[in-house]
């Protein structure tokens, strides 16, 4: 279902942020047949916008092949007050057999700390400060697990993906955003299968196509909650 009619029309448009994971001299992980994923990433993501576009505002964390560092990434997510931050990346594994698609978001037993992601709060010599500012995306992770699910279940409902699961990680690239964040990985590069179907345009328009679905669901029940 398009939740356009959720939402009130005098409302401005959700944010949606997609990040492309890697960019530049930052390749990511690379198959075989030499898919690289900073590759893979930007034109998923990209498609992925081409499906929000009509219903929300979209921002892509970076539009080319250039580097971005995880800080940069998720700032312009909370800059422009996202409702939802989703990072693209590709796996890699040594067994080349391991396949799947994983959802992932922030694990609340993370020591955030060890980041150290903000050294300009940090430097102010105020270390309360800092501490808060690591501790703003576990307020989100309710949500984050919610929106994970609904991906998850669009997904799983579609006969051409391999298995997925939906999991906790300490992942950098999600602790500083101040908004619902799941990290997708699309499949293994490392799988010379995953990476045939994430080589192919039609593979990438039905991830995009379920992705967006999925998001679309989550969205839709945000909007529903606030309105009960
Ligand atoms: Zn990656």
């Amino acid at each position: 279902m398009i939740p356009t009619a959720g939402f009130c029309e005098n409302l401005p448009k959700p944010i949606i942020v997609v990040n492309p994971g890697h960019g530049g001299h930052d390749l990511g992980a690379r198959g075989a047949d030499g898919t690289i994923e900073k590759n893979i990433t930007l034109d998923l993501a990209n498609r992925i916008i081409e499906n929000l576009k009509p219903r929300y505002q979209t921002i892509l964390t970076r539009t080319g092949d250039y580097f971005l560092n995880i800080t940069e990434r998720t700032s312009i997510a909370n800059y422009n007050k996202a409702s939802l931050f989703v990072s693209i990346h590709t796996s890699g594994n040594f067994n080349n057999q391991t396949s799947g698609i994983t959802i992932s978001y922030l694990d609340n037993t993370t020591d955030l700390s060890a980041f150290s992601q903000s050294p300009s709060l940090k430097n102010r010599g105020d270390g309360n400060i800092n501490i808060l500012w690591d501790e703003i995306h576990k307020n989100q992770i309710t949500k984050s697990i919610e929106a994970g699910k609904c991906i998850q279940k669009r997904l799983s409902q579609n006969s051409q993906f391999p298995k997925n699961r939906l999991l906790s990680s300490p992942l950098r690239v999600l602790s500083g955003a101040n908004m619902p964040a799941v990290m997708i990985e699309v499949g293994y590069l490392s799988n010379p299968i995953d990476e045939k179907n994430l080589r192919n345009t039609d593979y990438l328009s039905e991830l995009a196509k379920e992705i967006s679905n999925g998001i679309d669901d989550f969205l839709l029940k945000a909007e529903n909650h606030i309105n009960q």
